[in-house]
């Protein structure tokens, strides 16, 4: 395409839903209710809904087409056999086993492998993993490059391992302790950040020199592969499917949420090579999630990830994905609002620390931040800070790495007049910045606390 024209939508509207518009004191009272936690609210007082691009994308026609070949056979069902083959069209592991989620996957995959004195690094674990990782009573530790950790500095691959730091921590607990190595792509709590392919490579040699297996947690392996086109010399022309055939072969499996770049509502799949892992995974499957040829979903859900897998890996769409949200971000760091940078595939992330330094983070300006963004402009973003990381397993707390506001991109479901409303809302919630006040927590469980915790203004 030339360089000159507006990267459009490369899609008509098929099929409307009404949002909402909501008054200033409607919100404030919604906020109230829900014990200022956005996860509380109702969604329909929500006017542009970012809390996440997790399931909440537009499905195609073709998708929607696919849904009614879904067959629901209890067992051996040939929508089991066409989701098979999409995914291995791409991930070419010997065993595919469908979950409902991906949080369904890591379950089983760490009830097998956790466990005691286990530790499992990552570049950075997402929530739902080192939840399931620390459930076991293994340690998550994340080794993104010390890059990743600066908002503001500027690299083509910061989700990237620190390949350094996994030699030294596998030596230190004893590759005994380490029962798989993984890498998050696109690294999502670390700003939806790429890992190169060399970066890949090298993980690789180091779990090869241990004897270790690696896994992709790969729920945005698409928007990776997009950004290895881009940025990593030498794969400017190469396909996407081949660009992600070459991120699976450097892996012995890989746990997914198809809700992300499986372009459904609902999914996900654990895939992996060792034979009788595989096996003990497939009975912890069948315990909780169903029988191995459906995981926990309806035949026409795996039909509707088979096409979604077929359609992710279109360029055009890529391209747009990812330029629309790099518009966003764009906008956002040219009005002088910090934001993670560069901007990372499916999510804009606002540097809530430094947007309000008055605020501690034990009083939690990225909860702060989220909140203003709802009372004015009804805007449904998410804390990826304190809140969500700052607990321990021993009940302790302290700040998390950086205190951020993620502006998730729902898929195909935003046009860019909504994008340019957000734009203006960030902008005046920055002017109020001086103005805005932490939070304290009033009441929250042991683990997982940023979706029902409940906070108070201070
Ligand atoms: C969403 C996500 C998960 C968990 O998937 P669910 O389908 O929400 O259970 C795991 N890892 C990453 C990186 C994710 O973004």
């Amino acid at each position: 395409m030339e360089r000159w024209r507006t990267i459009i939508e490369p899609f008509r509207i098929h099929s409307v839903e009404p949002i909402r518009l909501t008054t200033r004191a409607e919100r404030e009272r919604a906020l109230e209710a829900a014990g200022w936690n956005l996860f509380g609210l109702h969604a329909d007082d929500v006017l542009i809904d970012l809390l996440t691009d997790s399931g909440t994308g537009a499905m195609s026609r073709d998708q929607w087409a696919a849904i009614q070949h879904g067959d629901e056979s209890y067992a051996g069902s040939p929508s089991f056999y066409a989701f098979r083959d999409a995914v291995q069209a791409l991930f070419p592991f010997g065993h595919v086993i469908p979950t409902h989620q991906g949080r369904a996957a890591e379950r089983i995959l760490f009830s097998a492998l956790g466990g005691p004195g286990k530790v499992i690094p990552n570049n950075t674990h997402f929530d739902t993993t080192r939840a399931n990782v620390e459930f076991t009573g293994a340690e998550a530790v994340d080794l993104v490059i010390p890059e990743g950790r600066v908002p503001s500095l500027v690299h083509p691959f910061k989700g990237n391992m620190d390949v350094n730091a996994l030699e030294a921590l596998i030596r230190e607990r004893g590759p005994a302790n380490v029962p798989v190595v993984f890498v998050t792509v696109t690294n999502n709590s670390g700003g939806g950040q790429p890992v190169s392919l060399e970066n890949l490579r090298a993980v690789r040699e180091v779990c090869d020199r241990h004897g270790l297996p690696l896994f992709l947690d790969a729920c945005r392996f698409a928007e990776n592969a997009w950004f290895i086109r881009t940025r990593e010399p030498g794969y400017a022309t190469r396909p996407i499917p081949e660009i992600v055939r070459e991120m699976a072969a450097l892996a012995d499996g890989m746990t997914m949420s198809a809700k992300k770049d499986g372009l459904a509502n609902i999914g996900g799949w654990l895939a992996l090579n060792d034979d009788a892992l595989a096996e003990r995974c497939r009975n912890l499957l069948i315990l909780t999630e169903g029988f191995p040829t459906y995981g926990g979903l309806a035949g026409r859900d795996l039909e509707a990830i088979a096409q979604g897998l077929r359609e992710v890996v279109d360029e055009d769409y890529l391209r747009y994905r990812i330029r629309s949200t790099a518009y966003l971000g764009e906008a956002l760091d040219a009005a002088g609002v910090p934001v993670v940078r560069p901007i990372g595939g499916h999510a804009v992330y606002l540097d809530a620390r430094a947007l309000l330094p008055q605020i501690a983070p034990l009083e939690y300006p990225g909860q702060a931040l989220a909140v203003a963004l709802y009372l004015e402009g009804g805007i449904r973003g998410v804390e990826i800070g304190t809140v969500m990381f700052g607990r321990h397993p021993d009940g302790s707390e302290s700040a998390a790495p950086m205190d951020l506001v993620r502006l998730a991109i729902p898929r195909r479901t935003y046009t860019q007049s909504h994008i340019d409303y957000v734009i203006e809302v960030v902008r005046h919630v920055a002017t109020l910045a001086p103005k805005l006040r932490g939070l304290r927590i009033v009441a929250q469980p042991p683990q997982l606390r940023h979706f029902t915790a409940r906070f108070e203004p201070l």
